[in-house]
């Protein structure tokens, strides 16, 4: 992506940051002259992610660890902070998903996906505070449609990503003082994404690409976009704000969409 912002000397951090949407905001970034620090569980890839992100010639760090673990999570953005100094921009992408019915679902399975996006924002946003530059840090929440629109086979989902929104209008009242804006961005579909190959056959994403309003799936970029706007001082009024950025699609409201096999509305 051309870069229309100069991040030149901000340090930004992403966490869920090595592959997919969040892997995309990271390079965005980079690209557009921030130091980045990615963190996740799987070395190998935060070790590619790592590589990907270092080609295009900026600083980068990549850090395994997992967003259940708060002690963790700490050291880590630690260490970001003693590298880099002050954390700009800190995008919360962590997550994990898969399509099951409330009555197939066990207890362990929706705490697992609570655990991951919801417990895993908090010890993200709540260890990042001291390490955020203060006033001026943009924190970026990364969440879904399941949190407004209730889809069959992800109620999981659906409570973790509500809760995470919850999560940022809570801290955009309580750290506005600081300085802190916290927003989160509401992805519809994207093309190209685990987390969409997971919930939807390549026919319900056919069926959904025609839905959209916009007629098409969203893209990386269309994502990464969104972010480096809510970094820039161009949004340095919004707080508080969930954003859609998803062609339309949310107007279609509550459904799953990928059960939609046929592709009709
Ligand atoms: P993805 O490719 O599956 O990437 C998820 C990332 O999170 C990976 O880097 C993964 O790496 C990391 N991760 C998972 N569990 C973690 C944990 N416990 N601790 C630390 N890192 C963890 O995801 P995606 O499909 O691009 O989605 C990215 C974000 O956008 C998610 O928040 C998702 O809910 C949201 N979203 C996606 C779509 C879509 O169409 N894809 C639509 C709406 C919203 P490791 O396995 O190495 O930990």
């Amino acid at each position: 992506m051309k870069p229309r912002y100069d991040f030149s000397g901000q340090t930004v951090f992403v966490s869920g940051g090595t592959s997919g949407i969040n892997l995309g905001i990271a390079e965005a970034f980079v690209q557009a002259g921030a130091r980045v620090a990615v963190m996740s569980r799987n070395p190998e890839r935060v070790a590619a992610a790592q590589a990907q992100l270092a080609r295009h010639g900026g600083a980068v760090m990549g850090l395994t660890g997992d967003v259940r673990e708060p002690e963790r999570v700490q050291q880590v953005l630690a260490e970001v902070h003693a590298a880099w100094g002050a954390i700009d921009v800190l995008v919360s992408g962590a997550a994990g998903n898969f399509l099951a019915r409330a009555l197939d679902l066990s207890p362990k399975g929706f705490k697992a996906v609570v655990d991951i996006d919801l417990m895993g924002t908090f010890h993200v946003l709540r260890a990042a505070h001291p390490f955020l530059r203060q006033p001026g840090a943009s924190i970026i929440n990364i969440s879904a449609p399941q949190s407004y629109n209730p889809a069959p086979m992800q109620v999981h989902a659906c409570a973790a990503k509500a809760g995470v929104d919850q999560v940022m209008r809570v801290l955009a009242m309580e750290w506005g003082a600081d300085g802190i804006r916290v927003n989160s961005i509401v992805p519809g579909p994207v093309e190209g994404t685990t987390g969409l190959a997971k919930l939807a056959s390549d026919q319900a994403r056919a069926g959904m690409a025609r839905r959209v309003p916009l007629g098409r799936l969203g893209r990386v970029q269309d994502i990464a976009a969104m972010a480096l706007f809510l970094g820039s001082p161009d949004a340095s009024y919004i707080t508080g704000a969930l954003i859609p950025v998803d062609g339309g699609i949310s107007l279609l409201g509550a459904r799953n969409h990928a059960l939609d096999e046929e592709g009709a509305t």
